[in-house]
């Protein structure tokens, strides 16, 4: 079973608990009212949907309901760092990472380096 994470309750949980919230850090514009069509269609459905590490919003709805962020890959679905709402996106390479579904086929991939201040939230 999948655990993830909760920075607030500070424990990792059965992934039943939790539930997606989309992309994380969209800033939504203060004058929606008068941006075009095509910017508003930007801001509201258009996503990077990446292959590899993701930042994306979760929300503890089993838990304490509250939402945080956390780095996932879409590959292998392994949560690297969860952190709360309204922090700032970690600093983290991501690049000594393979992220190609070989590479995981046979081998516990590689940590990340986190910048400081960031806590791991992995699970697998
Ligand atoms: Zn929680």
């Amino acid at each position: 079973m999948l655990l993830i994470r909760c920075p607030y309750c500070e424990e990792e949980r059965p992934e039943l608990e939790f539930r997606h919230a989309g992309e994380a850090h969209v800033v939504r514009s203060g004058e929606l009212a008068s941006i075009s069509d095509e910017d508003f269609e930007k801001f509201f459905f258009i996503r990077s949907n990446p292959k590899g590490v993701v930042f994306e919003r979760w929300r503890h709805i089993h838990g304490c309901a509250r939402f945080f962020n956390a780095a996932r890959s879409t590959i292998t679905d392994r949560f690297y760092l969860t952190y709360k709402a309204g922090e700032p996106k970690p600093e983290v390479d991501f690049s000594a990472i393979d992220t190609g579904p070989a590479a995981w086929a046979n081998r516990e991939p590689a940590e990340p380096n986190v910048a400081a201040g960031a806590e791991p939230g992995k699970s697998d």
